[in-house]
């Protein structure tokens, strides 16, 4: 799964060498996370246009008023998502142009990623198509209700926020499991859900900024 579309001239890969270095200085310590997004060739993922900036740290359009999260929201929600253990089966929502899902495909044993425009899907597709992720598997569907068809997961992501969890990702969350999303409408905090033996506990972390979770398909 290490494996790189060949062509990629050197500039990309100094510039994601140091992209690595600004998420470690940022913070990040989870050398498999940082493995990880060393690896994946972000900048296949945005337009060409931008192609030039997708190392940078920040946040990119991706058209249907979507954005590509910045690289250190990435690194920072696979790092809280795995806590130190494996991601085992992991249900993504809001695939986007399938960025994150191909870092997750580095560290989980099955990815399952959800997004909710058709277009949107097929251009995520078309991207990791370069890649050969045998572990992951896009679904066009409403995230609002999970993926019943593969639950339960280990780990869940959320990459659009919502005012409150979506009952069928709790539901969806296997014993032991842990889900992190972005909770809030305007003003928009990172949430941490684990699965107990008793229940749910959450602990509310950082604020951040996402776009709405929506109800629906298109
Ligand atoms: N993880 C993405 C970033 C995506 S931005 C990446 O790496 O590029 C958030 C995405 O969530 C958008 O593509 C948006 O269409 C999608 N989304 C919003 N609400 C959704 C829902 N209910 N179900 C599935 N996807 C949803």
């Amino acid at each position: 799964m290490k494996r790189e579309i060949s062509g990629i001239g050197m500039t990309s890969q100094r510039t994601r060498a140091r992209m690595i270095e600004r998420l470690r200085e940022q913070g990040i310590r989870d050398e498999r996370v940082l493995a990880a997004m060393a690896v994946v060739p972000r900048h296949i993922f945005v337009e060409e246009a931008l192609a030039s900036r997708a190392y940078e740290d920040t946040a990119l359009p991706l058209g249907f008023q979507q954005t590509i999260s910045q690289p250190f929201i990435v690194a920072r929600m696979i790092e809280l998502l795995r806590g130190g253990r494996e991601l085992g089966k992991t249900l993504e929502i809001g695939a986007g142009c399938g960025y994150q899902a191909a870092v997750l495909a580095q560290l989980a044993k099955e990815v399952y990623a959800v997004e909710r425009i058709a277009q949107m899907l097929a251009r995520a597709r078309s991207n990791l198509r370069h890649l050969r992720l045998p572990n992951v598997r896009l679904k066009h569907a409403d995230g609002n209700l999970g993926l019943a068809e593969a639950a339960p997961f280990d780990t869940i992501i959320v990459a659009a926020a919502s005012a409150r969890v979506p009952q069928a990702l709790l539901d969806q969350l296997a014993a032991g499991g842990r889900m992190i999303l972005p909770l809030g409408t305007a003003e928009q905090s990172l949430s941490l859900i684990e699965r107990g033996q008793q229940g749910f506990s959450e602990t509310r972390l950082e604020a951040v900024r996402f776009v709405p979770l929506v109800a629906g398909v298109e």
